[in-house]
C-alpha cells in the first residue's frame, strides 16, 4: 500500500451533517476532504426531500386545478406533463449541486468523487469513479454514510425490478411522454415515504394500492391519527390493504406485476403495473471496511456511537442515519452542531433532543414530542385534547377537508409534552408549539395569546381550551412540594 496522504479531518460520504462539518473544519484552516461516491450534497438535495417535495408540489397543482371548479375557477380537461414535471425536479437539483460545489470551493475542501473504505484506522482506500485509486489517512476521521431503501425477502420481489424512491423520482420506468403516468402502481409499505409517493401519484394520475404488513399505515403514529391519514387518502381512491402479507411477486414492475397477499379476507391478487417498494431502510455500513477500523455496528446494522456520536474507535465519528440518528435532515444537521461544539471543548449530546418531523401528504402530518403512544409505553401521566381541523376557522375559509390537531399536556404541571397534527400548514403550526416546547412555556400562556385571525395557528388557542385542567391531587401535590 503506497504511504497514505495526510489530511487534517475526512468525511466519508457527503451526507447532511458531515458536509457541514467538513465546510465549517475546512474554513478554520484544517486540511479537510470529504469522500462522495454519486451525490453531491448528500441525498436530501439529490434524491430524498428536496427532489420529492419538489414532484408533490406539482402533483398538489394538478389537485387543485382539476378541484379548480369547487373554488370557482373553471378548467378544461387537466393533463399532466411528466417530462416538465420530471424537468423541474432536475433544475432545482442542479441548481442545488452547483451551491454545493460552490460551498466546497468557498470553504477550501476537497471533494474527492469516489467510493470509500477503510482500510485500517483512520485510513481509507478510495476507488475514484474517474478510474485509479487514493489513499487517505486522516487524524479525524465521519463517517457519514446514510442508508438505502430496503428490498425485503419477498419471493420475486427482486426479479421484478421494482422501484425504490429514488426511481420513482426520476420517471424513468415509464415511456416518458406527455401525460402518461404508470397506470397502477402497488406500493409495498404504508410509511411516510410510501404515503408521499402514493399521494403524488394518484394526483399525477395513477390507480394506486398501497400494501401494508402492519394492521394500520404510518404505525408509529398513534391510531387515531393513522386512521385520520388512512381516510384522508382512500376519499381520494387510493386502495390501503393493511394487516396484509406479501407472499409473492410475479412479473416485471413497468409492464405488469402482480402481488399475492394474504389478508385478513384470504389470499389476495393485486394486479399492477409498476411496484415501488418503501419498507424501510438498510445503513450503508456493509462492505466499507468498518472492521479494519475498529469501528463497531450494532445488531442492526447501524455504527455503534455513545450520545457524542464517537464510534468504538478512538478519532473515529459517526453522523446521521447510519448512527442510527433519526432518519431526518435537521437531525443530521444537528449531529454536526454536537460534533463541532465537542471539538471545541463543549459537553453536548443526542440526549433529550426535540427531533419534529412532517410527512407531506396534503394536507401534512406534522409531529413534535411525545404520542399517547410513547407515553403510556414510558409510563408518562399526561392530558390529552384534541381539535377537529373542520373547527379551526381558517380551513373553513381555505379548504373544507379532515384533519386534526392533537396535544398532549403533563398530568402533574402544565408543560406541552407533544404536538401532532393534520393539516394544511402543519409543519409552521408545529413549530409554534415546538417554541412553546423548547422555553418550556406553561401551555396556558400559549392558549391565552393573541394569535392573528384568520391563521391555521389561531386553532391553538381552541385546541389548548380542550386541556383538561389540573387534577386536584396533582395540584396539591405540587402544593405540598414547594
Ligand atoms: C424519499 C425520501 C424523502 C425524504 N424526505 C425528507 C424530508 O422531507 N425531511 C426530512 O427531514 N428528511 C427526509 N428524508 C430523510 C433525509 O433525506 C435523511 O434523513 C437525510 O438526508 C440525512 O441523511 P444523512 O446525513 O444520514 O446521509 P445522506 O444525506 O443520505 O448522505 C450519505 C451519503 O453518503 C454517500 N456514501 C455512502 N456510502 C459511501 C461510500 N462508501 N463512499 C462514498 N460515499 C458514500 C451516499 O452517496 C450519500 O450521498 C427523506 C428520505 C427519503 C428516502
Amino acid at each position: 500500500m503506497a504511504a497514505p496522504e495526510r489530511y487534517d479531518a475526512l468525511v466519508l460520504g457527503s451526507g447532511q451533517g458531515g458536509k457541514l462539518l467538513a465546510w465549517d473544519l475546512a474554513r478554520s484552516g484544517r486540511h479537510t476532504a470529504v469522500v462522495e461516491r454519486q451525490w453531491i450534497g448528500g441525498s436530501c438535495p439529490n434524491i430524498n426531500c428536496m427532489p420529492s417535495k419538489n414532484e408533490i408540489w406539482s402533483a398538489n397543482v394538478a389537485y387543485v386545478a382539476r378541484h379548480g371548479a369547487e373554488f370557482g375557477t373553471r378548467t378544461d380537461r387537466v393533463a399532466v406533463d411528466m417530462v416538465k414535471v420530471r424537468q423541474r425536479k432536475r433544475d432545482m437539483v442542479d441548481r442545488q449541486v452547483d451551491a454545493h460545489l460552490r460551498a466546497y470551493k468557498d470553504s477550501g475542501t476537497e471533494l474527492i468523487m469516489g467510493t470509500g473504505r477503510f482500510v485500517a484506522p483512520k485510513t481509507l482506500e478510495v476507488r475514484l469513479n474517474g478510474g485509479g485509486a487514493r489513499v487517505l489517512y486522516a487524524d479525524k476521521v465521519f463517517v457519514n454514510v446514510g442508508t438505502h431503501g430496503t428490498i425485503p425477502d419477498v419471493p420475486g420481489l427482486e426479479a421484478s425490478g421494482p422501484l425504490t424512491s429514488i426511481e420513482a423520482l426520476e420517471f424513468d420506468h415509464v415511456p416518458l411522454e406527455f401525460d402518461h403516468v404508470p397506470p397502477h402502481l402497488v406500493v409495498l409499505g404504508g410509511g411516510y415515504v410510501g404515503l408521499e409517493f402514493s399521494q403524488a401519484y394518484r394526483r399525477f394520475g395513477s390507480r394506486v394500492t398501497i400494501i401494508e404488513h402492519g394492521p394500520r399505515l404510518l404505525s408509529q403514529e398513534d391510531p387515531d391519527i393513522s386512521s385520520e391519514v388512512q381516510r384522508i387518502l382512500s376519499a381520494e381512491g387510493i386502495e390501503c390493504l393493511v394487516g396484509a402479507q406479501t407472499l409473492r411477486v410475479h412479473g416485471r414492475s413497468g409492464k405488469d406485476v402482480t402481488v399475492l397477499a394474504r389478508t385478513a379476507g384470504g389470499e389476495q391478487r393485486i394486479e399492477g403495473s409498476d411496484m415501488l417498494v418503501a419498507v424501510g431502510r438498510t445503513p450503508n455500513t456493509s462492505g466499507i471496511g468498518l472492521e479494519q477500523a475498529g469501528v463497531e455496528l450494532d445488531a442492526r446494522g447501524y455504527v455503534r456511537v455513545n450520545d457524542r456520536l464517537e464510534t468504538t474507535a478512538p478519532d473515529v465519528w459517526a453522523i446521521g442515519e447510519c448512527a442510527g440518528t433519526p432518519h431526518f435532515t435537521r437531525a443530521s444537521v444537528d449531529d454536526f452542531r454536537i460534533i463541532k461544539d465537542n471539538l471545541a471543548g463543549g459537553n453536548r449530546s443526542t440526549r433529550d433532543r426535540l427531533i419534529p418531523y412532517c410527512v407531506f401528504t396534503d394536507p401534512p402530518l406534522a409531529h413534535v414530542g411525545l404520542s399517547e403512544r410513547d407515553a403510556h409505553r414510558q409510563g408518562a401521566a399526561t392530558r390529552v385534547a384534541k381539535l377537529l381541523m373542520s373547527d379551526v376557522l381558517r380551513v373553513q375559509a381555505v379548504d373544507a377537508r379532515p384533519g386534526l390537531m392533537k396535544v398532549l399536556v403533563s398530568a402533574s404541571d402544565d408543560r406541552i409534552l407533544g404536538f401532532t397534527m393534520i393539516g394544511p400548514e402543519a409543519g409552521e403550526v408545529m413549530a409554534v408549539v415546538q417554541a412553546a416546547m423548547l422555553a418550556e412555556l406553561p401551555y396556558p400562556k400559549l392558549r391565552d395569546a393573541v394569535l392573528a385571525h384568520l391563521t391555521m395557528a389561531e386553532g391553538l388557542g381552541t385546541l389548548l381550551s380542550n386541556v383538561p385542567p389540573l387534577a386536584a391531587t396533582a395540584k396539591s401535590m405540587r402544593g405540598e412540594l414547594r
